[in-house]
């Protein structure tokens, strides 16, 4: 599958602050990639630096797998990075035409791509009476004039109510349908799980977890465990090579997996030590689990 994007060490410091640590990540052809992380844990950073717009302070980052210098390479990415700002006393058909003149794009994409964010019977209607739902509409549409690989969106939904946030999600995923790569970054867990096919989750400038979304949910779960002594408990499950960590919780021990394991195995390793589970479950995350897991430091790691 041919790469789109490869950033490799990214660091970025803001003075004292150190916005993005060491991150590494590749964007792949025709997938949809959702940056995930809280406020404040890099994203815009991130797309900021891929965009030219911020500098970063090491590492580096290639292009369509270094075959375009970055000024080349961006001619073939769309991106919105910013509230969008269009000419308010203006149609939206007007402002496209002018985003045409500036990129030398024939004014024949504009109807076209008006059609893909459903704003095609607006088109002749000022910015200034547009909902910020059709506004933000309208910056896709913009985006996507040049016809690029990749649509990169910074929290595409922020500020909208709920029917804008569904038509944006909609379309986005109209898009991603037709081969257009997509990146976008969200601080949003749903956005992010019904909308794309990979994450990248961050939180504190660092990367934690890159994969697909289904692989990030579909993991081997833990174990809710009991015992008279959850001392001896833990340590056995401790010992166990299937279990890469325990946690407790209220009067529960929590023994996390990274590999299949029965209840009966575990039962039967737990008797031979000489331990009697009164409680034995064995538990999925939801990604917002996977993700608070991922983010909060709470499990004490055995590796
Ligand atoms: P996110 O998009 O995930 O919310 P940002 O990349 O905007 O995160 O910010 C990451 C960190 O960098 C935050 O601590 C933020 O306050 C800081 N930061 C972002 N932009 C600047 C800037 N221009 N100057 C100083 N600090 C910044
Ligand atoms: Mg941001």
């Amino acid at each position: 599958m041919e790469t789109i994007l490869t950033i490799n060490n990214l660091d970025k410091r803001y003075g004292a602050v150190h916005a993005v640590k060491n991150a590494s990540f590749e964007i792949k052809k025709g997938n949809v990639y959702g940056i995930l992380g809280p406020n404040g844990s890099g994203k815009s950073t991130t797309l900021g630096i891929i965009l030219n717009v911020v500098n970063k302070t090491s590492g580096n980052y290639s292009w369509f797998g270094g075959r375009l210098d970055t000024h080349s390479a961006l001619k073939k990415v769309g991106a919105i990075i910013e509230r969008p700002n269009f000419y308010p006393y203006m149609t939206a058909h007007q402002n496209l035409k002018l985003v045409c003149d500036i990129k030398g794009i024939p004014y024949s994409k504009i109807d076209e791509k008006l059609d893909v964010v459903g704003l095609l019977e607006r088109k002749d209607s000022k910015f200034r009476t547009y909902s910020l739902g059709m506004k933000q509409r309208l910056a896709i549409a913009s985006a996507l004039l040049n016809d690029p690989e990749i649509l990169i969106l910074d929290e595409p939904t922020n500020g909208l109510d709920p029917q804008g946030i569904r038509q944006i999600r909609d379309i986005i995923k109209h898009i991603a349908s037709t081969g257009t790569t997509i990146l976008l970054a969200s601080h949003l867990l749903d956005e992010v799980e019904k909308v794309c096919s990979h994450v990248v989750v961050m939180r504190r400038g660092e990367v934690l977890y890159t994969g697909t979304v289904s692989g990030m949910t579909a993991n081997e779960g833990f174990y809710e465990l009991k015992a008279a002594d959850m001392q001896s408990l833990k340590s056995a499950v401790q010992s166990h090579p299937a279990i890469t960590a325990t946690e407790e919780n209220e009067d529960k021990l929590l023994a996390y997996l990274n590999a299949p394991l029965s209840g009966s195995e575990l039962n039967r390793y737990l008797f031979e030590k000489g331990i009697c589970a009164e409680h034995l479950i064995l538990r999925r995350y939801s990604l917002e689990e996977q993700f608070i897991q991922l983010t909060s430091n709470t499990a004490t790691t055995n590796q």
